[in-house]
């Protein structure tokens, strides 16, 4: 008998040579008709591998990212046996899982693949799916592998760094194919697939290799899964930030100026100012000071900090001056600046913390296939701040610093998210700078914080640092997207590097620990996430222009002037349209401008002093008549309702 324990913890007996799938029907017929896959000992196997050992096994299903990851790789395989089948002589090289689905490498030499052929490749794969074939693993001796693969380039490279012994072949149907496992039990729960592109790929992405074609791919249990993720992604095109940034003059990129450096339009400028400005009022409240510190500094600087073995090489490299020898980076942090404000004066236990705040802009090289959009710049403003703090302040702090981010992330209308804490790696703790001590005081600071203020946590060991512990948030966006925004950070080590100091209750100097934190993360990177998570509707109080008047003629222009004035003196930011344009194409122009409130003014309206309002996206919904005032309340408290005021 074999001991299995389960992930709940339970550990059941088996006969030796139990199969995950005969586990699961030992729990319940229904829950093994989903399982997939599963893990062994922390080792991916197939569904139907005799286990031999106790230990323990994971059984996955199409919910478990394990779960689709066997099912995409397993889909691969069927690519492949269909390409190898309506394009004889190509040679197959690798298809793994990724993200979203899959793909296969493959040179298909003289012959192409075009998307007209797409339909044909997608019912051959999804007939060969319909027979049920199982896949099956079997080992196979070096010898035997490399006569196999003769005549394929790839998988003799491939095999020749394989140990003899421990290769092997996964077979289904009529095809065979040189692979480590981790499969579905068979072909037939494929239900939907697809191709999605094809690309050019170097073989092992080394561009002085031969070119090949990447075919992607996608596939799901159920044909209505697949129509979901279509959808999606056509949402995802339509709220692309960079399209949304565009057309609501936001941002824009010029070649002249250069790649990855984004140049903000008024209302892009505008927008990021008012983001400012919502953040800095409720850090002076949390007791942040603003400091300013310049865009570039000595190289000295950066080797101290340790940045420039970090960032050196790879980086933007050193402005000389006319002065021999004189070097300056452009700073790709900002937190060498902050440890020589600390370090201006000395300072006693009685005034820390300190919490020095910067909207540092900062440079980073990033290779041009690397960028994108706003997401990835060259040149990007962190909402930066540094607490430098005793080791006894870090529980309070790091609960402070949650609270902002929570109320950042409430205000703009992120409710979903989780925190990931980073941890030591318990087994080598030698490769982390600080004391035992002060880390455990820092990991349980973060802990406790993190469940003081109930956030949904999830806990990662190894994952911290050399320097500190970390507490990320990941934001779900609208789509079901997952990005990071919000990191807080302790440190240990340029504390260490600058030679920061204060003084303690016994007399004696003292190392503080610093905290680096960035709600937004940067400027550029939120707004494209906010654009994306928002298709452009941002919360009123944050909208470049909430509200726009829309006269029925000319005639009615020295009333939409006096509105305009009106809603000024109430700080509602407002435009009026006076083209010679239709109503309805006034309307229109509104909407894709996605301006929530479009004030309709004509004779009744002027004749009783009102205004008739149509919201943004509610075609149909029939507009409302009030007056000034009324509708100065209706603002009022759409805002309060997102933007609360912060209170610590
Ligand atoms: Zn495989
Ligand atoms: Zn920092």
């Amino acid at each position: 008998m074999i001991k299995i324990t389960l992930p709940d913890g339970s550990i059941r007996e088996f006969a030796s040579g139990v199969t995950p799938m005969e586990v699961a029907k030992s729990i319940s017929e229904g829950f093994a008709r989903n399982v997939i896959s599963a893990s062994f000992n922390g080792t991916t196997i197939e569904t139907e591998t005799p286990l031999t050992t106790d230990g323990s096994l994971i059984l996955y299903t199409w919910n478990d990212a394990e779960g689709k990851k066997a099912f995409w790789h397993s889909t691969s395989h069927v690519m492949a046996q269909a390409l190898e089948e309506l394009y004889p002589g190509i040679k197959l090289t690798l298809g793994p899982a990724i993200a979203n689905g899959f793909y296969y490498d493959v040179d298909f030499e003289d012959q192409k693949i075009v998307e007209a052929d797409f339909k044909k490749i997608e019912d051959r794969v999804l007939e060969i799916s319909r027979e049920k074939h199982e896949f099956k693993m079997r080992p196979v001796s070096k010898a035997d592998a490399l006569e196999m693969y003769k005549d394929n380039v790839y998988k003799t490279e491939l095999i020749s760094n394989l140990e003899d012994g421990t290769i092997t072949f996964c077979d289904h149907a009529t095809f065979t194919d040189l692979c480590r496992g981790g499969h579905i039990p068979n072909t037939g729960i494929i239900k939907a697939f697809k191709i999605m592109s094809v690309a050019g790929a170097y073989w092992r992405g080394d561009e002085k290799n031969k070119q090949l074609t990447r075919v992607y791919g996608t596939s799901f249990p159920k044909q209505k899964d697949l129509t979901e993720y279509l959808e999606l992604l056509e949402e995802a095109k339509r709220r692309d930030h960079r399209k949304l940034g565009k057309e609501l003059e936001l941002f824009a990129f010029s070649q002249k100026v250069g790649q990855g450096l984004p140049l903000w339009l008024p209302k892009g400028a505008a927008l990021r100012d008012r983001l400012e400005q919502f953040l800095k009022k409720a850090q002076k409240k949390a007791g942040y000071e603003q400091v300013v510190t310049p865009h570039i500094g000595q190289k000295e600087l950066y080797v101290t900090s340790g940045h420039y073995a970090k960032y050196g090489a790879d980086s933007f490299q050193p402005i000389n001056t006319p002065a021999e020898g004189e070097e300056f980076l452009l700073k790709p942090m900002n937190c060498p600046h902050h440890c020589e404000i600390y370090n201006v004066r000395p300072w006693s236990y009685k005034d820390l913390p300190k919490r020095y705040a910067e909207f540092g802009t900062v440079y980073r090289y990033e290779q041009s296939g690397e960028l994108h959009g706003l997401t990835r710049v060259r040149g990007f403003t962190q909402d930066d701040a540094h607490i430098f703090c005793t080791p006894e302040q870090l529980d309070e702090e790091f609960k402070k610093v949650i609270d902002l981010v929570l109320y950042v992330f409430g205000s703009l209308g992120f409710e979903n998210f989780t925190a990931q804490i980073s941890l030591r790696d318990q087994e080598n703790r030698e490769k982390y700078i600080g004391s035992d001590e002060n880390w455990e005081k820092a990991e349980n600071a973060i802990i406790n914080a993190a469940a003081d203020k109930g956030l949904n946590t999830v806990v990662e060991y190894g994952e911290a640092a050399f320097y500190g512990p970390k507490l990320d948030f990941m934001v779900k966006d609208a789509l079901g997207r997952q990005w990071q925004l919000g990191t807080i950070q302790v440190d240990y080590n340029l504390p260490e590097r600058f030679e920061l100091t204060y003084k303690g209750a016994d007399n004696e100097l003292h190392r503080p620990v610093m905290i680096h934190r960035a709600p937004f993360g940067s400027m550029e990177r939120f707004i494209a996430i906010l654009l994306e998570h928002t298709a452009g509707n941002f919360p009123l109080w944050l909208m470049p222009e909430q509200a726009i008047i829309l006269s029925l003629s000319e005639k009615y222009e020295i009333y939409a002037k006096k509105v305009l004035d009106l809603l000024e003196n109430h700080e509602i930011r407002a435009l009026i349209d006076n083209r010679s344009e239709t109503i309805g194409k006034k309307i229109r122009d509104a909407e894709m401008q996605k301006i929530p409130f479009m004030l309709i003014v004509g004779e009744e309206e002027e004749k009783n002093g009102t205004i008739s309002i149509r919201r943004h996206g509610q075609e149909g919904k029939g507009n409302i008549t009030v007056s000034i005032d009324e509708f100065v309340a209706i603002v009022d408290e759409e805002i309060k309702k997102t933007l609360k005021v912060f209170t610590v």
